[in-house]
């Protein structure tokens, strides 16, 4: 079995049918199984074992998270005061249970998003929840605005059995990771990783393939991972983007994965979608 992305899984029965039906969503909201989801300094509450703290709906609960089984579970947003810094949030993935991430991540997502977007971008007046919480309607011009999912190739470059990896600035000492970047207006996956590789380390890059995919809820990233052929392995690194670029050999990675005490480098932590790449990478390579 390879790894699956931490955040990946199918989360709740979104039951998409029935956020266009206010009196069904009501009548869920008033069963008395309904769960509420709790929040904490502006993200999900977490119990000693990280799992996601649930009470019993009361007052507002304008966001409808989906059912589990035939239990629905909501959340309200989380109070307008709290800044929304996702770094803050980071610590939370240490103690997140993984059965737990995919509705972590739709609620911290779907969440900011609301408190980002408390008017509209045609009009200027104010709009609100509508759809159960999955999209806002204008008051003003009738437009309706839908939570926003923010497109990020992150990518392995290999050359002659070596890896591509780069640190940034804001790594800690040692770490390297999978090169990435946002994809832009008119471009496919396969152009953003090819262009991400051309800007940041000056290789060219053949059959791009994807490989999986993690949503990222700081603040609404989808994180497209994919693998690339470079044609050489000569590197023009952007400094304003990297501190550094390099290629590592197998040894040198499997040996970074294992963390042993004189790896070349110190391997992205188990969260990040980098880390599931490369075992795969690992994983396949190994055959
Ligand atoms: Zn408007």
């Amino acid at each position: 079995m390879l790894p699956d992305p931490f955040f990946a899984g199918p989360g709740l029965d979104r039951a998409d049918a029935l956020r266009a039906r206010p009196g069904r969503i009501a009548a869920l909201a008033a069963r008395h199984d309904a769960r509420q989801l709790e929040w904490a300094n502006g993200a999900p509450a977490l119990d000693q074992n990280g799992r996601l703290q649930w009470r019993a709906v009361n007052g507002e609960a304008p966001l409808f998270l989906g059912l589990d089984g035939e239990v629905p579970h909501f959340s309200d947003l989380p109070p307008g005061d709290v800044p929304i810094d996702s770094r803050a949030h980071f610590g939370l993935l240490g103690i997140l249970d993984p059965a737990d991430a995919p509705l972590f991540a739709a609620a911290l997502s779907l969440a900011n998003w609301h408190r980002r977007h408390a008017f509209c971008s045609v009009c200027g007046e104010p709009t609100a929840p509508n759809r159960g919480g999955w999209s806002r309607a204008c008051a003003g011009c009738a437009a309706e605005h839908y939570p926003r999912v923010d497109p990020v190739v992150i990518m392995l470059a290999e050359h002659d059995g070596r890896l591509l990896l780069g640190r940034q600035p804001q790594y800690p000492p040692g770490r390297y990771s999978a090169l990435a970047g946002f994809v832009e207006p008119g471009e496919t996956i396969e152009a953003a990783v090819a262009r991400e590789l051309e800007e940041e380390a000056g290789i060219a890059v053949r059959h791009v393939t994807y490989i999986a995919s993690q949503p990222w809820p700081f603040p609404s990233t989808l994180m497209i991972g994919a693998h690339a052929e470079a044609e050489g392995d000569s590197l023009t690194i952007d400094h304003d983007e990297l501190d550094d670029a390099r290629w590592f050999s197998r040894a040198e990675v499997e040996a970074a994965l294992t963390a042993e005490p004189d790896a070349a480098f110190l391997a992205p932590p188990p969260f990040a979608i980098a880390r599931t790449l490369i075992e795969r990478w690992l994983s396949t390579r190994l055959k």
